[in-house]
């Protein structure tokens, strides 16, 4: 079978890749997923009570591109959701990110306003220069205790790391505020696709130049199709036979229960960031998406060294590992690495769409 296009996976990038070849240069397309499903790691299914979950832990789409935004509402429509987290800590729910209220709350101060919140701050944090890494980031802002009760034990249960030996933009992903705001995030559009990602994925691929194979290792079919060029959104070592050493992903075990109740917890979503606990955040998905039912659904998470990949580890180590399959890439003229596992890189949903409408311009001017 002849192809214009091979493309390895479909989630973010291998199916936003497919969509802008089919509809802007007419080419034909072969889109190769191992998984039984479309959507990657974003995949949304009703469960058998009838909740519509996210498979693959929560979904939040957030971005402060209007490209993106703009490019993603062809292929849906959105509901507002702003994603609101609390940290857990002996029997006290407590705002994550770490804000004014935060403090109040655990240490039953009376701060009233942003200035006595930084005065706060400037008390406890410790300097450090240059900032090297997670410990680093955390205590420079907030201080040994908060980064002890908030990040340290969440951190070493979800990479086996201690922030220390974790790259800044591992716990640099959470901000600090001095203010009441309790959003998990503060960009300019944060929605839920209205009818779920799933649908997303449907819409944008619903071309008639996309043939889709699902269930199938792409390495399988090699032989079997010529192809003028391939792009590959799956694991960057897998690509090389894991020539220079596998790199290390993070993996997450989900554990599903159904309660016979309208609402189990008092947000979308809870941290528990103690030791104590075996489990991360407990996610309610209904709280996520909007649905309104009778039953309810929650996901408890169990990070996992091996299983699906799903987190690239940012260390240094990892780093240079990955620099050198990077290398033998950039060789390979008729190839394209794109998406989170191809380039290692711990990226959100819309950096993916980004690099990826970057990418398909730069192949289409080359
Ligand atoms: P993927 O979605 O991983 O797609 C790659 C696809 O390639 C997979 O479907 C895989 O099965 C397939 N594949 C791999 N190898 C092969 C092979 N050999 N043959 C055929 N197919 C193959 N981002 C946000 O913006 N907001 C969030 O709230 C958010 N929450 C997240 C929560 C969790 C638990 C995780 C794991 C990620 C989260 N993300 C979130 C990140 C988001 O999932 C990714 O940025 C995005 O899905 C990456 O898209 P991708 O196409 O690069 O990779
Ligand atoms: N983190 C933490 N405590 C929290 C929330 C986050 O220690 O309550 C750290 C932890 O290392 C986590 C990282 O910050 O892996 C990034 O958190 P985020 O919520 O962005 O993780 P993701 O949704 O990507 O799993």
């Amino acid at each position: 079978m002849m192809y214009d296009y091979l493309i390895v996976g479909a989630g973010y990038a291998g199916s936003v890749f497919a969509e802008r070849i089919t509809s802007q240069l007419n080419k034909k397309v072969l889109l190769v997923e191992k998984r039984s499903h479309i959507g990657g790691n974003a995949y949304d299914e009703f469960d058998e009570h009838g909740i519509l979950v996210h498979r693959y832990g929560p979904h939040i789409f957030h971005t402060n591109s209007k490209m993106v935004f703009e490019y993603l509402s062809q292929f849906t429509e959105w509901l507002f959701y702003e994603h609101k987290v609390l940290a857990k800590l002996g029997s006290e729910l407590y705002p994550i990110p770490i804000n004014r209220l935060t403090l109040n709350k655990l240490y039953n101060l009376n701060l009233k306003d942003e200035e006595e919140t930084k005065h706060y701050f400037d008390k406890v944090k410790e300097l450090k220069y240059p900032i090297l890494n997670s410990e680093d980031i955390i205590v420079s802002q907030v201080g040994r205790d908060l980064y002890e009760k908030f990040f340290k034990f969440y951190t070493y249960k979800q990479w086996n790391l201690i922030p220390s030996e974790l790259s800044a933009q591992v716990c640099g992903r959470i901000p600090v505020r001095l203010n009441d705001d309790c959003r998990y995030f503060t960009d300019k559009y944060q929605f839920m696709p209205k009818h779920g990602y799933t649908k997303l994925f449907e819409k944008m691929l619903a071309n008639k130049n996309i043939e889709i194979v699902l269930g199938t290792d792409y390495k399988s079919i090699l032989n079997d199709v010529k192809i003028n060029k391939l792009i590959y959104t799956g694991p960057i070592d897998y690509f090389f036979d894991n020539e220079f050493g596998k790199l290390p992903y993070r993996s997450i075990e989900f554990e599903w229960k159904h309660f016979n109740k309208v609402q189990a917890q008092e947000t979308a979503q809870i941290n528990y960031v103690e030791k104590e606990v075996n489990y991360t955040r407990v996610v309610e998905h209904k709280q996520l998406t909007g649905q309104k039912v009778d039953g309810t659904t929650l996901s408890y998470e169990y990070a996992r060294a091996e299983g699906e990949p799903f987190y690239p580890i940012p260390t240094n180590d990892n780093r240079d590992l990955y620099l050198k399959y990077r290398k033998e890439a950039d060789k390979l003229k008729s190839v394209i690495f794109c998406g989170r596992l191809a380039e290692y890189q711990y990226y959100n949903m819309d950096q993916v769409v980004a690099n990826t409408l970057k990418n398909f311009k730069e192949m289409h001017h080359a």
